[in-house]
């Protein structure tokens, strides 16, 4: 076969027998796959036909370290050749996890000191929930249940983060745990205090908030939002989980997102940037006071695990990649470059007549439209627009919005900074 009957094929068979996560079947079967990805190299990105993109997602807002970083291959190279995995159930344990557990309490805001590992985000926020629920129980109040998060958030598609997710597509995919999952407006703190009045707080076990929110349309809260909700999660005894799925590991420009607001969470969901994306790893961190319940209350066998909770190549890959993030100042570079970002969008805001809004925390970006009334939402068009010119981002039209998000990896050069704002300025343009 010559090379474009190899891609055709590849097409065909992609439509054939890949369903996509997160995807418009009825695109994917029509148009087939925009992109095949076969290479990446820093912040760029190569298809088998030879296009080359800026990966302005970091991917899935995870690749924090870049593409194509050999010293991670070397790792699991090293830690497979040794001991690709073995359980950690019980009184089994391995190294690269207990040794990334210890550097994880290092680095966590305030007495996060303990983990529970899973295999991605999803999974960090159904394990929350239930180690909530479970601390509660323990304690006595066993009708301690139910979880409150907000309007646009998102948390995952298992069916319990698909129930905590916000965002009612979501939710009307296949349905949720709906009268334990409650949710309240975005940033509206007396809003969060009435619901907890009227359910009554000794049945509700914990608030749960990305500190920004990434899927939902990158949204940054008002400077106190999150000292007001510890209050109150104080004044109730609710624990507040920190969803820090895509704002761990330096994406804000802080080691974790919750630093920004000087408040410490109960427990923080973690995944994503943890290995880059070199491989499958989420968690939960815990509290001290959570870990010493647990420890002096949890009586029986502690009955949450799975197979891959601690996998050893894994966490070796996350130790090198944490490792990367501060041996080359990844966690400042973003904040660096996050500001270059913003102010390169606010120009962007300046030059045209379409944009309402931009903001940015580090390198967590957002471009917000007017209403557009004589077509579609600017957003879809922009992001397909931008591709065609060599840049990849997404558009958040969830509840109304007409948004596009941008998410660099942290490895960014001020040059390329630059490459991101003149694309996106030649794609308004068009
Ligand atoms: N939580 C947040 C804030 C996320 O952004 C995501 C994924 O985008 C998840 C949880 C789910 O993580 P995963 O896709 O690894 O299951």
């Amino acid at each position: 076969l010559n090379k474009m009957d190899d891609i055709h094929q590849l097409e065909q068979l992609d439509k054939q027998h890949f369903l996509h996560p997160t995807s418009s079947i009825e695109q994917q079967q029509t148009l087939g796959p925009a992109f095949i990805f076969r290479e990446g190299k820093g912040i760029y990105l190569s298809d088998v036909k030879g296009n080359v993109v800026i990966d302005g997602m970091s991917s899935l807002w995870n690749v924090n370290i870049g593409h194509g970083r050999l010293e991670i291959g070397e790792a699991a190279r090293e830690q497979m050749a040794k001991l690709a995995y073995s359980s950690c159930f019980a009184t089994f344990s391995n190294e690269p996890a207990i040794r990334l557990a210890a550097k994880l309490a290092k680095i966590a805001p305030g007495q996060l000191s303990a983990v529970f590992y899973t295999s991605g985000g999803s999974e960090a926020n159904d394990t929350a929930y239930k180690l909530a629920r479970h601390y509660w129980s323990i304690k006595g109040m066993p009708e301690k249940k139910k979880i409150i998060s907000r309007t646009k958030s998102y948390h995952g598609v298992s069916v319990g983060a698909t129930s905590a997710t916000g965002l009612q597509p979501f939710r009307e995919f296949s349905g949720s745990l709906a009268p334990d999952f409650l949710h309240v407006d975005q940033f509206d703190t007396d809003e969060l205090r009435q619901l907890i009045i009227r359910e009554g707080a000794e049945s509700i076990a914990a608030f749960l908030a990305e500190p920004v929110q990434g899927a939902g349309g990158v949204h940054i809260p008002p400077e106190n939002y999150f000292a007001e909700v510890r209050k109150i999660c104080d004044e109730f005894n609710l624990l507040l989980i920190t969803d820090e799925v895509i704002t761990g590991f330096g994406r804000t420009g802080k080691w974790f997102g919750i630093e920004h607001y000087g408040v410490t969470p109960d427990m923080m969901c973690i995944a994503k940037g943890i290995t880059s994306g070199y491989a499958q790893l989420g968690g939960v961190m815990i509290s001290k006071e959570i870990n010493e319940t647990f420890k002096q209350r949890s009586g029986g066998t502690f009955l949450h695990g799975f197979t891959y909770s601690g996998h050893a190549t894994a966490c070796a890959i996350a130790l090198k990649n944490l490792e990367i993030i501060e041996r080359e100042q990844l966690v400042s570079n973003a904040k660096v470059r996050g500001d270059e970002l913003l102010a390169g969008l606010k120009q962007l805001k300046n030059e045209s007549e379409i944009i309402e809004n931009v903001r940015a925390l580090g390198l967590m970006a957002a471009i917000e439209f007017k209403e557009n009334k004589t077509t579609t939402p600017f957003s879809p068009q922009v992001v397909a627009e931008a591709a065609k010119r060599g840049l990849i981002c997404r558009a958040v039209t969830f509840n109304g919005q007409d948004t596009v998000v941008i998410a660099p990896p942290l490895i960014i050069k001020k040059a390329e900074v630059e490459k991101v704002i003149q694309i996106l300025r030649e794609t308004i343009n068009a």
